[in-house]
């Protein structure tokens, strides 16, 4: 096996190689000596070497393919002699290092962050240079070009700026191209974690397009685009991606209403992804006063705390252990019978039920037999002709077809039971547990 020294000695005779490229060939072994140092001690190594056995023709290899001071200066030569570093160009030096820091540090001034991670970019022709090289002259303990500028950025935008690296989940994420001289940061989303309430029966989660232009806006929809001009998403959106300087934002529910239901009680969880923001650690009381102000009434959300992407994902899945709670008022056109309305409760406790696809919903979804679990009913007479139902029931659960029974699309269903099929309906969501 060939030493390091004979394999510094066969590395340079291939190419010219600056003190980073020549020690990143050596990146692993003893991986904390810093590439550059590496470098320059195989070089200077070699350089006593080549000295003390007085060959003169790696003393001259070490002055123009190694570009080492020392050997110049031993054989009287200019720095003419150096060579320009055939993978980087000579493109890897502190003053580049410190110049994309200092430039990633300016594209950052307004924002806030306490943690960054930098990532490089290279052409596929330099790694292919390097990977060549590398299977020429045999070596298998170098690491990728990308790790040097990384490490090199990094460490001097840290210096610059007191933030800290984070590899797990950065605030800023700062890209650069040594060779493009290119510097982009992306400051990762936000995310806040809250409940809202739903005050209005005409307010749908999210954007509601006319059903008509789908959003290009005609005549029947008075050139708005939308079936109903507001949505919660935008109500609780909007102001926030002002106040956290955002350019995006994306509203994610565990599940949602009908648009003509209300939620009440302890509200529906939400999370609110802010992309690209500003800002990061505003006080969220101050964020909820704001939004809720804005909100006019028809929204109102009560902030819990930053949350994580993970946590977006784990609010999305519908989990079958979910179970929403919701107070539905029925208004029939016959009169009740009381007994029948109490009874209910004893028909309702922990009851499979079968739903075909609604019919209201038909178009928009495919038809399908979901199987979803009644917990517990209350149902109380408000008067001869209006009930009211609160009931426990397993997320995904089509709650008005429980009461309508949708032509026996959903059985069993209240209205098989009391025999009649309400007139009108109002739906409120009071709980939703996750
Ligand atoms: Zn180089
Ligand atoms: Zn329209």
């Amino acid at each position: 096996m060939e030493t390091v020294l004979e394999q510094t000695a066969l590395l340079l005779r291939n190419m010219a190689l600056c003190d980073y490229c020549l020690g990143r060939q050596f990146a692993r072994i003893s991986p904390t000596i810093n590439n550059r140092e590496k470098g320059r001690a195989l070089k200077l190594a070699l350089f006593l070497e080549a000295v003390k056995k007085q060959e003169q023709e790696l003393i001259t290899l070490l002055a123009s393919n190694g570009g080492l001071d020392e050997a110049i200066h031993h054989l009287r030569l200019t720095e003419t002699t150096k060579k320009g570093c055939d993978i980087c160009g000579g493109l890897l030096n502190e003053t580049k290092f410190k110049g994309l820091a200092e430039k990633a540090a300016d594209l950052l001034t307004s924002h806030e962050f306490t943690t960054f991670l930098v990532g490089a970019k290279a052409s596929a022709e330099v790694i292919e240079r390097e990977d060549r090289l590398r299977s020429v002259v045999g070596i298998s303990e170098g690491e990728d070009i990308r790790n040097d500028v990384k490490r090199e950025v990094a460490k001097i935008f840290a210096e610059l700026t007191g933030k800290k690296i984070e590899y797990a989940s950065p605030d800023v994420v700062i890209t650069v191209d040594i060779f493009r001289d290119r510097v982009d940061v992306f400051p990762n989303p936000v995310f806040v974690k809250g409940r809202y309430l739903k005050h209005s029966r005409e307010l749908p989660q999210s954007v509601w397009h006319c059903g008509y232009c789908w959003g290009r806006g005609c005549e029947k929809c008075g050139y708005t685009g939308r079936k109903y001009p507001l949505s919660v998403a935008e109500l609780v959106g909007e102001p926030a991606k002002h106040i956290y300087g955002a350019v995006d934002y994306k509203f994610h529910a565990a599940g949602r209403e009908d648009v003509d239901a209300l939620v009440a009680g302890e509200g529906r969880p939400f999370i609110l992804e802010l992309k690209k923001p500003v800002k990061r650690n505003l006080p969220l009381h101050e964020v909820e006063k704001q939004i809720n102000e804005n909100a006019k009434g028809l929204v109102t959300v009560l902030l819990e705390g930053y949350s994580t992407r993970k946590e977006v994902r784990a609010i999305k899945l519908t989990s079958p252990a979910t179970a929403k709670t919701y107070l539905l008022t029925a208004v029939y056109d016959v009169d009740l019978d009381e007994q029948a309305v109490k009874a209910l409760e004893t028909r309702f406790r922990n009851v499979v039920v079968d739903q075909l696809t609604p019919t209201r919903v038909l178009r928009r979804r495919r038809e399908k037999l979901r199987k979803k679990l009644v917990y517990e009913v209350e149902a109380v007479l408000a008067d001869r002709r209006t009930a009211v139902f609160r009931i426990r029931c397993q997320g995904g659960l089509y709650v008005k077809e429980l009461v309508t029974g949708d032509n026996g699309r959903t059985r069993p269903s209240f209205a098989e039971y009391l025999g009649a099929v309400p007139a009108s309906m109002e739906l409120t969501v009071v709980k939703v547990e996750t």
